[in-house]
């Protein structure tokens, strides 16, 4: 498998600007995210703050980011991290479509507004489950429940459903009238709720009272937390703790943007996105 000189996580100002640092120090690059860049970016009407770019909407800021990657020759790498794991001399990155390596990473998912659903955390790897392709071999012959987040997800639950007994998907978006290959779409309840039920089976509970079980549950959405993403991360208050260098408490992994806390601004995630790529440069010059 190749192995990476650094691993970027997420295609937000911050990881995009550790790409492009990283490509200037002539590092070997995986840059894993969307082609989309990043919601955040599109979704803003008018942004003033951006330097260099005065009166900007969301979507011209990001025709300008994905002219700059183009620019540079850097290539998205269409893929979702589900784990990382620090092996001691380098990272193994889960993806929900391929596996990496890395010599080090610099995660930069941004942060979530959704809420975990109480007994989502407890339940998490025992019977919950945030990677549909990473666990759909578990299910063979058996029952899931798939909630999703957007419609990328749609795939993730086709793909379950070809190897498990019975899928149901439940958008939690607007706009999906139509079930995703070999799945049954729930529609008309929104999920409240995870708990153990009886025989090893999952109830989903949902806002009308009812609840439907399953043997497993997966919940797909685009952040994860991060001490879901990679075990043994210091968090606090429920941001990625850094030092000045964006360097974390695993050696080799730096974080950057949203990630480390607020404030939440373009700028900000650009500029430590940039710190951390220098840093990933000089710990992999001096090992
Ligand atoms: C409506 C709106 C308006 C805003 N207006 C302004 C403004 O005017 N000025 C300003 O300075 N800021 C503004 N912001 C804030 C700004 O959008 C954020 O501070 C900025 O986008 C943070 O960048 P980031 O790279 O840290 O994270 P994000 O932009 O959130 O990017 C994170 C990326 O990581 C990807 N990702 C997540 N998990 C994974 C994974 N497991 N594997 C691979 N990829 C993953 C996501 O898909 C996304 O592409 C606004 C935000 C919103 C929502």
């Amino acid at each position: 498998m190749e192995r990476y000189d650094i691993a970027i996580i997420g295609t937000g100002p911050a990881g995009l600007e550790a790409a492009i640092t990283a490509k200037l120090r002539n590092k070997n690059i995986l840059l894993l995210g969307n082609e989309e860049l990043s919601t955040k970016i599109d979704s803003a009407h008018e942004i003033k703050n951006y330097l260099g770019l005065p009166n900007v909407s969301g979507s011209d800021m990001r025709s300008a980011f994905a002219g700059h990657l183009k620019a540079m020759d850097i290539s998205i790498t269409t893929d979702r991290a589900a784990a990382i794991y620090a092996m001691g001399d380098f990272f193994a990155i889960q993806g929900h479509a391929e596996n990496y390596e890395a010599s080090t990473v610099i995660l930069a998912t941004g942060v979530s507004a959704e809420k975990p659903f109480p007994g989502e955390k407890e339940n998490l790897g025992r019977g919950v489950s945030y990677c549909a392709t990473c666990d759909a071999s578990l299910y063979r012959g058996k029952s899931a429940i798939v909630v999703g987040y957007s419609a990328k997800e749609e795939t993730e639950a086709a793909f379950l459903a070809e190897i498990a007994d019975k899928v149901y998907y439940l958008p939690v978006y607007d706009g999906c009238d139509t079930a995703p290959a070999g799945t049954e779409l729930i529609t008309g309840v929104k999920p409240t709720a995870i708990e153990k039920a009886e025989g090893g089976l999952m109830a989903l509970k949902y806002d009308n009272g009812e609840t439907a079980e399953a043997n497993g549950i997966f919940i797909l959405r685009e952040n994860i937390a991060p001490t879901d993403l990679v075990p043994g991360l210091e968090i606090k208050d429920g941001h990625v703790v850094t030092d000045r260098k964006m360097a974390t408490n695993l050696a080799g992994l730096f974080a950057c943007g949203d990630i480390t806390g607020t404030p939440y601004q373009y700028a900000k995630a650009a500029g430590e996105g940039n710190v951390a790529a220098l840093s990933a440069v000089s710990f992999l010059s001096g090992k």
